[in-house]
């Protein structure tokens, strides 16, 4: 499985529901809570000028230490994820997220 096969996998959540929301897991680095973030492909995105497509800044805090953990996510012109980082944090998938914290996403997209 390459790296872009594992993305998509990552952030394979988008189908039904909303087609402009995504949805982020992370976990903190430091107390390893798990946290989901919901992003707005229309508003939240801003256009890369140094490599084309988008970039995504995203900033948010677990409720556990409360450690500020800032994602940036790169996008090409389709939208589609091509590089993803956290600081202070990982990213993990969707099952992972639900395993940790014990709980169904009932629809991922609202
Ligand atoms: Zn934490």
């Amino acid at each position: 499985m390459n790296l872009l096969d594992k993305l998509k996998l990552l952030f394979g959540a988008r189908a039904g529901g909303d087609p402009n929301a995504l949805w982020l897991y992370v976990k903190c680095a430091r107390c390893g809570a798990p946290l989901a973030v919901r992003v707005d492909l229309r508003n939240e995105l801003s256009v890369d000028y140094d490599n084309g497509g988008y970039v995504l800044h995203k900033e948010m805090m677990d409720g556990k230490c409360f450690t500020l953990m800032h994602a940036r996510v790169r996008f090409d012109n389709r939208r589609s994820i091509v590089e993803q980082t956290v600081e202070k944090g990982a990213f993990i998938t969707r099952e992972e997220y639900e395993a940790m914290t014990n709980s169904k996403i009932p629809n991922p997209n609202n």
